[in-house]
């Protein structure tokens, strides 16, 4: 028997309300059903208008749903609703503060609002965790971009719970930002808090999740082990050093795609199911050509967000 899912979502359908002027209103999810096992790293990946924030937001309470259910921890959104919030912490997408309040007192107001009682609090642990600890007493408004968002995950932890839900992350921030936010998630992953993250940068789910579901369109079009999903890839890309110029265009039965990069560089996609690396090479040079290097890419993430994404 294996545990209990961190998240378990089933049929949700958002509809928003119909704009003023008339007309129907925006059908966000369009039946969306999938489970977050406790544990691991999940990554809810979908290009911007997917529906990503939709379904966070109903998690958090902030968007009500049209239909369908979501548990989160094992309690039912709809029947335990205070139970499913406390297991539960969000970092929204957006970053809203009340700037006069100092980030210890941030996360103390948020804490008194989870009933968190006085001698369990653990506020300076928290901006500590989040390298925030010489900003205790700073306003919140003289944060930088960075070290507000890492505020935000503070505050999301304040009531210990056992999932953490990030919306867009990394949106918009620089490497470094960025970098240092990979670690505190990863960190927090390590010491046992399950998390969700929403992006729609490929490479980050590809490095970080273990798991992910891509959305696309309001509907559910992938929901997998992150290596198995790479691995969906069935296309192989070499490219080729010819000792000429390229006369013309060169496409074979087996290729995919060739692209010329260069005038002596060819770019050669093919179905590695259909033809080897060899075979490439071989109809290359039944054109005449001499091969002079050669180079492989794998395929990775992105290859089959391309192809599920744009098989409609
Ligand atoms: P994502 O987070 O994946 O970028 P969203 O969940 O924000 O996507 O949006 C999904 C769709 O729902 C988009 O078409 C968006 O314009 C629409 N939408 C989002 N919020 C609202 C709202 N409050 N009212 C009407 N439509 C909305
Ligand atoms: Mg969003």
């Amino acid at each position: 028997m294996s545990l209990p899912s961190a998240i378990r979502i089933e049929n949700l359908v958002k509809r928003y309300a119909p704009p003023r002027g008339g007309g129907e209103g925006k059908l966000a999810l369009k039946g969306v059903s999938f489970d977050v096992p406790q544990g691991g790293i999940f990554g809810l990946l979908g290009p911007n208008g997917a529906g990503k924030s939709t379904l966070i937001n109903i998690l958090a309470g902030l968007v009500t749903k049209t239909s369908g259910s979501a548990e989160i921890w094992g309690f039912d959104l709809d029947r335990q609703p205070r139970n499913a919030k406390r297991a539960i912490g969000i970092v929204p997408q957006e970053i809203v503060f009340d700037p006069f309040f100092t980030p210890f007192e941030v996360l103390e107001n948020q804490a008194g609002f989870y009933g968190v009682a006085k001698v369990l609090r653990r506020s300076a642990e928290l901006l500590e965790a989040v390298h925030l600890a010489d900003k205790h007493d700073a306003y919140s408004r003289t944060l930088s971009g960075g070290m507000k968002r890492r505020l935000l995950i503070a505050k999301a932890m304040v009531h210990s719970p056992p999932i953490l839900v990030l919306d867009e992350p990394t949106a918009g921030v620089d490497v470094e930002l960025r970098r240092q936010l990979w670690e505190l998630v990863t960190r927090l992953n390590d010491e046992g808090v399950t998390v969700v993250l929403t992006t729609h940068y490929l490479e980050e789910a590809e490095q970080l999740c273990d798991r992910i579901a891509i959305i696309n369109h309001g509907e559910l079009i992938a929901d997998k082990p992150t290596r198995e999903l790479v691995e969906m890839a069935r296309e192989k890309i070499v490219r080729v050093s010819l000792d000429k110029d390229l006369a013309g265009p060169i496409m074979e039965a087996g290729f995919v795609k060739a692209e010329v990069v260069e005038s002596r560089v060819l770019e050669i996609t093919y179905d590695r199911d259909k033809a080897s690396a060899g075979q490439v090479l071989a109809l290359v040079q039944s054109h005449g050509y001499t091969i002079e290097d050669v180079t492989t890419r794998e395929p990775d993430l992105e290859d089959v967000f391309v192809r599920l994404t744009s098989a409609e």
